[in-house]
């Protein structure tokens, strides 16, 4: 049977978790631009774009310091898609609530790529990208952390503008 090494299969699941930081941004920008009356949840999600480009450019860099080169970064493959669609299925009526709630699931995929590939870094004795891993991994457990602590205040906003004839709630 053929074997691989800890460092190929590390260097596989950089390139998902890059395509799936990917996925993340255009979500986070979608749900964001859309946003109009939960500034609060949204300057949450602009930080957090911020924080998921960083999370590509340092992943970029472990892949390029392992020798992978930037064109062989791929997609998913549609992988991710279930989820992207959860948020980007924008005809609800209370996608203000969805998303933010697809959002949290996301972040805890996020979460178990991240501890799969420290675990992977540390079996392949690389420190740099354990050390990046983990930095993402930081954001992630806030940015749930996060989500979490507000969903109540967000289900509350929604339902007060839902209830009033002279308000927008959806999103
Ligand atoms: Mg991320
Ligand atoms: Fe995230």
């Amino acid at each position: 049977m053929a074997t691989q090494e800890p460092v190929e299969n590390l260097m596989s699941w950089l390139r998902d978790a890059h395509a799936m930081e990917q996925q993340a941004e255009k979500m986070l920008s979608s749900m964001s631009a859309r946003l109009e009356h939960y500034p609060v949840l949204k300057a949450r999600i602009d930080q957090h774009i911020d924080e998921t480009r960083g999370q590509q450019a340092r992943l970029e860099s472990c892949i390029r310091r392992l020798n992978g080169s930037p064109s062989t970064i791929k997609d998913m493959g549609g992988k991710l898609m279930a989820f992207a669609q959860g948020v980007s299925g924008m005809v609800m009526s209370d996608e203000v609530v969805k998303g933010a709630m697809s959002g949290y699931v996301f972040e805890h995929m996020e979460i178990a790529s991240y501890t799969i590939l420290i675990a992977a870094a540390e079996a392949a004795r690389d420190r740099e990208t354990q050390q990046v891993c983990e930095q993402n991994l930081r954001e992630e457990q806030a940015m749930a952390e996060w989500l979490l602590q507000h969903l109540p205040e967000v289900t509350q906003a929604f339902l007060a503008r839902s209830a009033n004839p002279n308000t927008q709630a959806k999103r």
